[in-house]
């Protein structure tokens, strides 16, 4: 991760959905912003607070070398937390501070086929890699949200379907793990990326496609990007005590 402090500019908002805002960011920090070629390229963006700062991490949706700026889909979750409202509340002219970018995950041309599932905080990262799968690409999408008025139009190749799964009343990420753990499983090597609300990715999904469908940790792009009734700062400590009972678990095996 880069580790560059850049300076960018709010150039304009767009509401793209129900749930989700695009806020496009130019600047003086988009020339030394150095692109990382990975579709869930992420930026820490710097948000004031009580003295200090906080930070909360954003896929790059994508990047306008032309108009020199990038774009930002930030899921509007209520009045809670800090970046959900400030990008509801976003004006041209106000600045804000990022590091990176990040990443780790591009689609591999490797790969026979490609299953790519998350909820609504990763479907930036889903859409930017549906737009870099090469025309003859085959693959299964599947996309936890609210509701019908969350869909959107994903650019994507003809071999590529996708499916929007409607949370409605339900928990979090349960229908989505439903509809993976539904779907056929191709012949063929698959590349996954499955991303989301931590609970139902990492305990729900992630053991079905690393165990169950076997699939080899190189193509397993699999984790939380949020945790139900955990802020950023509350999410890391769940994910460091995650890793700290993995870690006991398999030296006890
Ligand atoms: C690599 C990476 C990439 C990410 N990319 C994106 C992205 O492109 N767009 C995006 O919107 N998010 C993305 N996220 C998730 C985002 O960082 C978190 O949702 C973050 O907690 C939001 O910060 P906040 O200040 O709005 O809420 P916080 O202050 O962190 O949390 C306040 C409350 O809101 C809840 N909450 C947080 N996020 C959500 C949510 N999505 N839905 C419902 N409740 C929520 C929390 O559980 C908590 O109770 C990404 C995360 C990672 C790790």
């Amino acid at each position: 991760m880069a580790r560059t402090r850049h300076s960018f500019v709010v150039r304009g908002t767009e509401r793209l959905s129900d749930h989700l805002i695009r806020v496009r960011l130019g600047g003086p920090g988009f020339a030394a912003f150095q692109p990382n070629g990975f579709t869930d390229a992420y930026v820490k963006l710097l948000f004031p607070e009580s003295g200090g700062e906080v930070t909360r991490t954003y896929t790059v949706r994508s990047i306008d070398a032309e108009a020199e700026e990038i774009a930002i889909d930030f899921v509007y979750h209520g009045d809670e937390g800090v970046a959900g409202p400030w990008a509801a509340g976003a004006r041209p002219g106000d600045t804000i501070d990022l590091f990176g970018p990040g990443g780790a995950y591009a689609p591999s041309s490797e790969a026979d086929w490609h299953l790519l599932a998350g909820d609504e905080s990763a479907l930036p990262a889903i859409a930017a890699a549906c737009a870099a799968l090469p025309a003859d690409a085959v693959g299964r999408v599947f996309v936890e949200i609210a509701g019908p008025a969350d869909e959107l139009t994903v650019e994507r190749p003809a071999g590529v379907e996708l499916s929007w799964i409607h949370r409605g009343a339900g928990a979090q990420g349960e229908a989505l793990a439903a509809a993976v753990r539904a779907e056929p499983w191709r012949d063929g090597r698959v590349h996954v990326f499955i991303h989301g609300e931590a609970q139902a990715v990492m305990h729900e999904l992630r053991p079905y496609i690393r165990k169950e469908r076997g699939v080899p940790a190189e193509f397993a792009s699999i984790s939380g990007y949020w945790r139900r009734g955990r802020t950023e700062e509350g999410f890391r400590d769940w994910k460091r005590d995650l890793a700290e009972r993995e870690s006991v678990g398999s030296a006890a095996r």
